[in-house]
């Protein structure tokens, strides 16, 4: 039986860099992944790099582009009377992007040496892992032991029983980036992050898209003065977002779903030819053996783990979606780093109160810290400071003035507590504040910092000037 240092679960974001900095460190590593593609090959990468961020950010992009070139291009001169999509093109460009960066992972895992058990891993005891080779239910499966094993499984769509995903009318996140054409009306049930990138792509390239979402507050994690300004955005561009609107029940026949929802008004119906369900997603420990082994998990299902990762197993940790806190990339792999240093004995850090959020419409929404509602609930002391993006001089000359910056900080000693952007490449702008929050930094800091001109972060930089007052440009 093969005997590891470590052995990860799961090659998403989170146990991919988990390995690799494993093996950086000197740890002997294996990684066991049981995803298979399209294809029927065995791919790393998970649920981000195969049907997540890079597949969403590359039709995003696509339909950016289209979106740019009919309704925007003539403001520059430019003439294109005659554009037209090929989605084939545009879902193989997508498949080769997904390709090339999946193949990217394992070539990395070869150069640092770590193995990769392609197959599905199930705790036998709490060092010892049965894998079962990945599309083989039927071959033989074989045992590994490690002195320490990072769970990294992450999660999968959710359902709703009224919504039943059925991959050919109903689908989930994963069926429609790969729609073979644009549908003429798409429903998208969710208004959360997945639900308004997808329903933007698809509305891009000419579907009439309503989104149902059963809160009555628009982006509810989102700061309150961005959520209302992006809102009034989207529904501009042609999003039909009905909020309120609790989704009950759906009826399919072979070309079409009637939608049931319920708002204050009572029982309504719309009926579309393709239904996204964006609902949210799970924690994925399904045939993971975790329970069998004592793994304690929390009453969502997620996998208990303290803030350095480890669960009531002392050698066994837990990382990614599949463990409290945002379901983000980034948040998975900084967490598999973490986790990395504190196996290889030293001090592994990762800052929860500085993660950065990003929702990719367009204008992009990006944060990080609280928002002024969260502040003014907990009694702070704070200064707000706004810049709009109509008054930046490069977001003029781009011809997206659309958006804000918005900087907030306490009131006595100045550190910053949150930074909001929406605007153009808010994704970008706002590592920035993410530094400068990282730091313990303050709005005098960014204030005294120069920026270059001109540019989008000079945005960043007047909304700073503007905590104190002092903003030049507006
Ligand atoms: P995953 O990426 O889900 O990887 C888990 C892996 O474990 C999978 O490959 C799975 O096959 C494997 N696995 C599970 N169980 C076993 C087992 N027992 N044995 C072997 N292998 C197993 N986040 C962002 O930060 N930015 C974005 O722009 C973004 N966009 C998104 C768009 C979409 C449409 C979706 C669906 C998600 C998006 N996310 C985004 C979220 C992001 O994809 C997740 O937060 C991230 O993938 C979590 O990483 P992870 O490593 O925890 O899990
Ligand atoms: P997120 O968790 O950010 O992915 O967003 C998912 C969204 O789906 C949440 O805002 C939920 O309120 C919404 N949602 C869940 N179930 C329903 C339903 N039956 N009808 C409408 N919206 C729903």
């Amino acid at each position: 039986m093969k005997n590891f240092d470590v052995v990860v679960i799961g090659g998403g974001p989170g146990g991919y860099v988990a390995a690799i900095r494993c093996a950086q460190l000197g740890l002997n590593t294996a990684c066991i992944e049981s995803w298979l593609n399209d294809e029927n090959e065995p791919v790393l990468g998970g649920t981000c790099l195969n049907v997540g961020c890079i597949p969403s950010k590359a039709l995003l992009d696509s339909s950016h582009h289209y979106s740019f070139i009919k309704h925007e291009a003539k403001n520059h001169g430019i003439n294109a009377p005659s554009v037209s999509m090929d989605v084939h093109r545009m879902i193989e460009r997508k498949k080769n992007i997904v390709q090339t960066l999946t193949q990217g992972i394992a070539g990395l895992f070869k150069k640092n040496k770590i193995e990769w058990l392609k197959g599905h891993g199930r705790f036998v005891s709490a060092y010892q892992i049965e894998v079962q080779p990945a599309g083989d239910e039927s071959g033989e499966s074989y045992q590994v032991t490690a002195k320490h094993i990072i769970i990294a499984t992450g999660s999968v769509p959710m359902s709703i029983p009224p919504a039943q995903v059925d991959n050919e009318l109903v689908v989930d996140s994963t069926g429609a980036l790969a729609f073979t054409d644009v549908p003429r009306r798409l429903g998208v049930i969710g208004a959360g992050v997945i639900g308004l990138e997808l329903g933007s792509v698809w509305n891009r390239l000419g579907s009439e898209v309503v989104i149902l979402e059963a809160m009555d507050e628009f982006l509810a994690p989102v700061d309150r003065q961005l959520a209302n300004e992006a809102e009034k955005l989207l529904k501009k561009q042609g999003l039909d977002i009905r909020l309120g609107s609790k989704v009950t029940g759906t009826g399919c026949n072979n070309r079409e779903v009637t939608i049931t929802y319920e708002n204050d008004e009572g029982k309504q119906q719309v009926v579309v030819d393709k239904l996204i369900v964006a609902v949210g997603r799970k924690p994925n420990t399904q045939g993971l053996g975790a329970n069998e082994v004592g793994i304690t998990m929390d009453e969502r299902g997620f996998i208990q783990a303290d803030e350095h990762c480890r669960t009531n197993l002392e050698n066994v940790f837990a990382i990614g979606d599949v463990v409290r806190g945002p379901m983000l990339a980034h948040k998975a792999s900084e967490e598999g780093v973490a986790v990395a240093e504190r196996i290889a004995g030293k001090a592994g850090h990762l800052n929860y109160d500085a993660i950065p959020w990003v929702i990719y419409t367009w204008p992009e929404i990006a944060w990080v810290g609280k928002t002024e509602h969260e502040l003014k609930a907990e009694g702070a002391d704070y200064r707000v400071g706004n810049f709009p993006m109509a008054a930046s001089g490069r977001a003029r000359a781009m011809g997206e003035t659309d958006g804000m910056v918005k900087m907030i900080s306490d009131s006595k000693t100045d550190r910053i507590l949150g930074v909001h952007i929406l605007g153009p490449n808010a994704s970008e702008l706002i590592s920035e504040a993410v530094l400068a929050m990282e730091f313990d930094g303050s709005s005098e800091d960014i204030a005294r910092t120069i920026h270059a001109h001109p540019t989008l972060a000079e945005a960043v930089h007047e909304a700073s000037l503007a905590v104190d007052k002092r903003s030049i440009h507006f």
